[in-house]
């Protein structure tokens, strides 16, 4: 029998926190939420009503479900309130600096058998959990955006990950209904190391001016069947996202392929980082969006 996972804490109450917070409360399990402000916290807490309220209007959950659902996610200010957690899962900023300090302060509170997970898009887990006091109980646990729609998890053992670990990982997204692949730990893993090069490619042909915005969404929609345009999906993404991935595999793989686009550098630098800042290869602050080239 593998060890049980019940309570769950997210560190992180961005987009990719609040999502995995909104799936879990969902499914029955307990949630304490936490990020660096009481703000922060209240923002994620109020976002994933608003989604919930979304899914009640669709029908697919009751006024009921979405108030038991809700009451199930608590706020959890500091690392000392995710002392009771089974599973601290980490999606906070795709920044390995970040995320070594959150593991050097945070195990520190934890259960001794608690499992620490990160969402990262692209870091190595092997490094990543080195940085925690239990390489073992440390896994990839990545979700896909946005989590509550996407079906898939990828799982991703560290060297020193434990069969017991990954074993309760796994029954954790089965138990969100979720499907595991499972990927080795090389920069980027599976999705991210397919889809990133190919939004790159897309800014590339926009840098070398082939086409435009909308010409290049509309080519890869109608023309290769993609339900979003790729610069459509990298503000989606969050344009920092994509460069931190592109500078992981660059780094990585140590292969010129994977070059992040300096159009890509240079939007980042401006802090047009797609919605999440009204503004990326899209203008998203009058609503209907515009293409920004
Ligand atoms: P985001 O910018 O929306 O949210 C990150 C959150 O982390 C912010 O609320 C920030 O305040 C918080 N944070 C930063 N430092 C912290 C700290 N020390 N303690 C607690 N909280 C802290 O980012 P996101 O898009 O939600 O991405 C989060 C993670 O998920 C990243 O590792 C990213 O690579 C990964 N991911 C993102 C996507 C995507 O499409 N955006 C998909 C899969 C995985």
């Amino acid at each position: 029998m593998s060890f049980e996972i019940r309570k769950i804490g997210v560190v992180g109450a961005g987009q990719m926190g609040c999502g995995i917070a909104q799936v879990s409360a969902a499914a029955g399990f307990e949630v304490l939420l936490n990020d660096i402000s009481a703000e922060r916290i209240e923002a994620g807490i109020a976002r994933i009503g608003a989604n919930l309220g979304r899914q009640v209007d669709r029908g697919g959950m009751t006024d009921g479900e979405r108030e038991a659902t809700l009451a199930r996610i608590k706020p959890a200010l500091g690392f000392s309130a995710l002392a009771n957690a089974d599973l601290a899962m980490e999606a906070a900023s795709e920044n390995e600096e970040v995320k070594r300090a959150i593991f050097n302060d945070l195990c520190a509170h934890l259960k001794p058998e608690a499992i620490v997970a990160t969402n990262t898009s692209s870091i190595s887990i092997t490094r990543l959990g080195s940085a925690t006091d239990r390489p073992g109980r440390f896994i990839g646990i990545h979700f896909m955006n946005p989590v509550p729609r996407m079906q898939l998890v990828e799982l991703i053992r560290g060297i020193a990950t434990e069969d017991d670990t990954f074993a309760a990982a796994k029954v954790f997204i089965e138990k969100l209904h979720k499907t595991v692949t499972v990927s080795e730990d090389f920069p980027a893993f599976i999705v991210n190391r397919i889809l990133l090069p190919m939004i790159n490619e897309a800014i590339y042909t926009l840098y070398e001016g082939v086409g435009s915005v909308d010409a290049i969404d509309t080519a890869m929609r109608l023309g290769a069947n993609h339900p979003m345009g790729p610069l459509q999906l990298a503000d989606f993404i969050g344009l920092d996202t994509c460069l931190s991935v592109m500078q992981v595999l660059h780094e990585g793989l140590a292969d010129s392929k994977y070059r992040p686009c300096p159009l890509l550098v240079k939007y980042v630098e401006a802090g047009w980082l797609g919605r999440k800042t009204q503004r990326g290869f899209y203008d998203y602050r009058s609503g209907a969006p515009i293409p920004t080239r």
